[in-house]
């Protein structure tokens, strides 16, 4: 083995939190060396947000083209050739995407050695295997010795008993990348990655039914914003089976048998292809974490201060290896705050205006507390409510189900707390109420705050007005 070489800065993963922590440290003036042992882009550019997000879209394409009729257009029966969509995915949006993230390493000059990394102490690590040689050669006998080190190694789907990952039984990486789009599909697990590619798949002709095993699907949402979306996927004619045990999956070349259980009483369900969608494990267990004073909590996930600090000083931990939602910007942000406290600068992280967000049909998004968050807290809340029903930007899209909501102290200041969106470009309006929760604005902010008409972003103002008690159209 080759003597230690000494880096500046180190960061093991290169997908939204590790990327993002090497662009910022380098900004900061730190030289910064990436391991990665897959591709540059994680789990999001490659085999999550980024794709996934590809896929819906061609689902509603499709979608839209059959239904043109209720805009008194005809048009023949769209096909589709799922290859060139798969082909257009990868290609045109994963490709581009993570070419783009590799310049702009390269613009900082970020060292980004292929390999996997593993800890041999509080200062050191060995880079074990190498990937093809495009950046760096990482020999086997690389050895780092490194001043400061983030962790960013994401995480991965669970196996759960009886769905081994072969063949007809897939993860999401799996429905991501179908040859064919399945006739009957099973969803094992309805939360937000399983709720979206449910929806794209029927959206491309799919039979879906999802089997979940607690009493709704998407439990990280308000009841009432799940029913405008099982609404919409009753329409669409899939099939929500809940408080159901997944038991087994049974395959053979042609089909898979699912076999799940509802108050003890099993039942099957014959498929094309079963995913298993049922939650994602911190990737810290292969990582020579217990040769390091690093301390590691439930769930495989490190415990870390509000800089994503360590118990080890000079190791900074984030992403899906740390508490709180594994989301993408979640990942962004905590990388920011690392580098900038390597640099010395005072940052912190702060989970107050953390946004949540599902691709389903329509989109759900939510920030800050729910009502039901705020009643745990012993925080006394009051809601107000607007419909898209009432917009005529979603009426004219044919896209009127869902609302808005804020959630404001009850005193006379209506102090924004939090804020939830169904409904059409919910992914987008939640950036809006996001700021207005981190700013600290209440409702009267809001209402006072002129938005463009006929606009979606209007339902946020008008809620703002129910707020304050001068409700416009409603
Ligand atoms: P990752 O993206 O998992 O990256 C970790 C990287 O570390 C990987 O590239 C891995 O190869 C590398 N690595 C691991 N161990 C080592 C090692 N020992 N040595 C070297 N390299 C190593 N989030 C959103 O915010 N919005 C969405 O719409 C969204 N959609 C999603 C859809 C799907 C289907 C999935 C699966 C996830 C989705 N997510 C979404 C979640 C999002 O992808 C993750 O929260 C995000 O990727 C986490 O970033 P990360 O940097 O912590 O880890």
């Amino acid at each position: 083995m080759s003597d230690a070489e000494k880096r500046d800065t180190v960061i093991i993963g290169a997908g939204p939190g590790g990327y993002v922590a090497a662009i910022r440290a380098a900004e900061l003036g730190q030289t910064v060396t990436v391991i990665e042992k897959g591709n540059v882009g994680g789990v999001c550019l490659n085999v999550g947000c980024v794709p996934s997000k590809a896929l819906i879209n061609a689902g509603h394409r499709f979608k839209e083209a059959q239904d043109a009729s209720t805009f008194g257009i005809t048009t023949q029966a769209p096909s589709i050739d799922f290859s060139k969509t798969q082909d257009w995915k990868q290609k045109k949006v994963v490709d581009r995407m993570t070419s783009g993230v590799k310049m702009l390493l390269k613009k900082h000059k970020v060292e980004v050695v292929e390999g996997e990394a593993v800890l041999d102490s509080n200062t050191k690590l060995r880079v074990v295997s190498t990937g093809p040689k495009q950046f760096m050669s990482a020999d086997d006998g690389l050895t780092i010795e490194f001043k400061n080190l983030i962790i960013a190694t994401g995480s991965r789907p669970v196996e759960i008993p009886g769905f081994k990952f072969e063949g007809r039984v897939i993860d999401s990486t799996g429905g991501l990348n179908l040859p064919e789009i399945p006739k009957e599909f099973v969803v094992i697990g309805g939360g937000y990655v399983g709720t979206e590619l449910a929806g794209a798949y029927a959206n491309l002709g799919s039979h879906v039914t999802i089997v979940e095993g607690t009493d709704s699907i998407l439990p990280n949402f308000d009841k009432d914003m799940v029913k405008v979306v099982l609404s919409q996927m009753k329409k669409k004619g899939i099939d929500v089976i809940t408080g159901a045990m997944a038991k087994k999956a049974e395959q053979d070349d042609k089909s898979v048998t699912v076999t799940y259980a509802v108050d003890g009483k099993e039942a099957t369900i014959k498929a094309d292809y079963c995913m298993v969608t049922v939650g994602r494990k911190a990737n810290t267990d292969d990582l020579g974490l217990e040769m390091t004073d690093v301390k590691v909590g439930d769930h495989g996930l490190i415990e870390v201060d509000q800089q994503g600090r360590t118990s080890v000083p000079n190791i900074f931990a984030i992403g899906d290896i740390v508490a709180g939602p594994a989301l993408a910007h979640k990942a962004f942000f905590e990388a920011k705050t690392a580098a900038g406290a390597i640099a010395g600068n005072k940052t912190a992280n702060d989970w107050v205006g953390v946004p949540a967000v599902c691709f389903a049909d329509p989109e759900l998004a939510t920030v800050g507390l729910t009502q039901s968050e705020a009643k745990d807290k012993g925080i006394e809340v009051s809601t107000a409510k607007f419909p898209f029903a009432g917009n005529a930007r979603a009426v004219s899209l044919d896209q009127p189900d869902g609302f808005v909501r804020l959630v404001t102290t009850k005193d006379d200041d209506h102090n924004l707390l939090g804020a939830q969106v169904v409904g059409p470009g919910a992914s987008d309006l939640i950036a809006e109420l996001s700021l207005a929760v981190n700013s600290g604005m209440n409702a009267e902010d809001i209402a006072l705050t002129i938005h463009p008409h006929p606009t979606l972003s209007e339902p946020i103002q008008e809620a703002a007005d129910v707020a304050i008690g001068f409700p416009t159209h409603i």
